[in-house]
This record gives C-alpha cells, sequence and structure tokens, in this order.
C-alpha cells in the first residue's frame, strides 16, 4: 500500500497516511533484531549500511493513488524515500560509545545520502535524523539513525526558513549567526566548542535538554562543509551523545535532527544546525507531550536551559577528567 499526503485545511499542513508503518516490529528480542548481522535485513557482515526502509512512511511508488482535490480536501502520493542507517554491527553500541572514526564515517554517509537524494526530482526535502530510546518511542534498539527524502518541504523548516528570510532582508545578517553571537556573548548557555562548531542550549529551547549545535561558518549543508569541518562536527556529536549518557549515568534517550537546506532553490539566509531534544527532565522524571503542546502549539519547558546548560557543562568536565 502506498503512503498517501492529506492536506490539512485549516493548519495548512500535509499529513501522511503510512498503512505500511504499522507492520513495523516493536521491540523484538535480542536475539531476533533484524538489524544485527544474520538478521532479516542484513545477511552478510557490514560496518556502516544505508538501506531503504521496509516499512516506510514515505514511498517510492504511488501509482496506485488516484490524487483528488475540492475546495477543502486534497489528497496524492506520498512520493518519497525513507532509509535506515546502520551505525556499526555492534548491537550495543550507540553513539556516545562508538569510537570517533565511526562517527567521521557516519558524517561522510549522511552527506553523501543528502547529496544523492536531493539530486532527485521529486525530493524537495531531505530530513536526516535518529530516535534514541524507548521513551521517544524507538522500536529497534540496534544503533540506528533514518533519512526521510520529503516530496515537500516540512512545516517546521519551513518557518525556520520564512523567518531566517525576513531578518536577512530587514538586517542583511544571518539570524543564526547572529543567535551564535549571542549566545557566545552572553555564555551562560554554552556547552562546548571545538574549532568549527559551537554547542549550546539556546534561550528559547522547548524541550528540557534542548541543545543546538551550529556551524561556526554561515553554510547551508553538509555539501558546504570542508573535509576538516565534517570530522570536527564528528568530534562534536560524539562529544554531546557522551556528554548526555554522562549526566545521569544512563543511556540519554534523545532525537536528534539535522536542519539543512532544502534540495532545490537558494537559501543564502540558511543556516546550517542540529537540534538535539529530549524528555528526561531529571534523573527519573519524564517530560511528556500532553495536550497544551499538542492542542494548543505551546510548549512548556520544565528545565530553564541556563540549568541545562550547567548541567551537560559539568557532565563534559568530569568526562575529561
Ligand atoms: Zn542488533
Ligand atoms: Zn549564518
Ligand atoms: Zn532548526
Amino acid at each position: 500500500m502506498s503512503s498517501e499526503l492529506r492536506w490539512h485545511p485549516f493548519l495548512k499542513e500535509w499529513v501522511i497516511v503510512a498503512g505500511k508503518v504499522q507492520e513495523r516490529p516493536v521491540l523484538p528480542p535480542r536475539e531476533k533484531c533484524p538489524l544485527c548481522y544474520g538478521g532479516i535485513e542484513v545477511p552478510k557482515p557490514y560496518d556502516l549500511l544505508v538501506f531503504e526502509n521496509r516499512f516506510p512512511s514515505l514511498t517510492k511508488e504511488t501509482s496506485d493513488i488516484t490524487p483528488f482535490e475540492d475546495e477543502i480536501y486534497k489528497l496524492r502520493g506520498g512520493q518519497g524515500i525513507c532509509e535506515v542507517v546502520l551505525y556499526t554491527m555492534d548491537h550495543d553500541s550507540s553513539v556516545s560509545r562508538m569510537p570517533l572514526e565511526q562517527i567521521e564515517k557516519l558524517v561522510l554517509v549522511w552527506e553523501d545520502r543528502f547529496k544523492d537524494l536531493s539530486s532527485l526530482e521529486f525530493i524537495k526535502y531531505v530530513f536526516i535524523f535518529e530516535n534514541r530510546g524507548e521513551i521517544i518511542g524507538v522500536s529497534l534498539h540496534h544503533p540506528h539513525g533514518q533519512i526521510y527524502a520529503f516530496p515537500f518541504i516540512p512545516p517546521i523548516i519551513e518557518k525556520e526558513l520564512n523567518s531566517s528570510k525576513e531578518y536577512y532582508d530587514k538586517n542583511n545578517k544571518c539570524l543564526f549567526c547572529s543567535i551564535l553571537d549571542k549566545e557566545k556573548g552572553e555564555k551562560d548557555r554554552l556547552v562546548y566548542e571545538n574549532k568549527y562548531f559551537t554547542a549550546f542550549m539556546p534561550f528559547f529551547g522547548k524541550y528540557p535538554f534542548e541543545l543546538h549545535i551550529y556551524s561556526n561558518r554561515h553554510l547551508g549543508s553538509l555539501s558546504e562543509m570542508t573535509y576538516g569541518e565534517k570530522m570536527y562536527l564528528a568530534e562534536m556529536i560524539g562529544k554531546i551523545a557522551k556528554a548526555y549518557d554522562n549526566v545521569y549515568g544512563f543511556n540519554f534517550s534523545y532525537m536528534m535532527v539535522l536542519h539543512q537546506k532544502p534540495s532545490k532553490g537558494d537559501y543564502p539566509f540558511y543556516h546550517f544546525h542540529i537540534e538535539f531534544y529530549s524528555l528526561h527532565r531529571d534523573k527519573d522524571k519524564i517530560k511528556y507531550l500532553a495536550s497544551v503542546e499538542s492542542g494548543a502549539g505551546t510548549f512548556i519547558n520544565p528545565l530553564a536551559p541556563e540549568d541545562s546548560a550547567k548541567l551537560l557543562r559539568d557532565s563534559i568536565g568530569r568526562l575529561e577528567k
């Protein structure tokens, strides 16, 4: 069954209806892990591997869908590509435990997939992400991430593009570069800096432990980075993943999303960044998204970014000892 896009007439955004997703295995026992070598997806040994999701939210073929449109309702095929990225053969590993060179390879694979999928005529946006931990809704524990190549620009990206364009037109400066300057100036939300990247808990974070990584140089995507920048990005991601796990001493659940420019067109006002969100708000407390977030669209962040930044900085300090 192909995936469908249904237009939400008053929120003005696409909803994906994808029956295939219902068939995904949910938390199979370890010996039945489909992502381990010998499992159903990977008959051969591998290092880092990308394959198409067997239960995709967006399908390559949508010829069985008949598009229709009246003044209110609109439906079309959800043509896109969903890929799975296996980070390592080691079932018990994670970004926080992988050797740096494995994360470096991951960054190079992301760049490759970003370029490749972006070049497809029907793709408008390539979204690279990782869900980690059962509280986030992860159905397989084996270390992996995903890529959704969308036939439209998703609404959060659209909003970021609109705001950064508006700011750029008015101030002749990049909104993200300006945020970076502010955070570097105010310092109390900074978490970690390396040669080419800066990690901080933004002033306006919606989630507890929301962290952003910005490239220090103004650029729009992985494919505009030098080799050196990609290597430092890997170092940064590894450090942040370790720091998260070290905050409370358990595998920290998170969502990690790459925000890059869309696949087609020119976006000189947009700036590459990575956002991490978590639902942990204390050692044994979880922040659930409920009515106010889902029904009113307003987020309540129970943990001030200044406080979570301090927790993460202390965590990095303990790692370095
Ligand atoms: Zn596995
Ligand atoms: Zn910028
Ligand atoms: Zn963003």
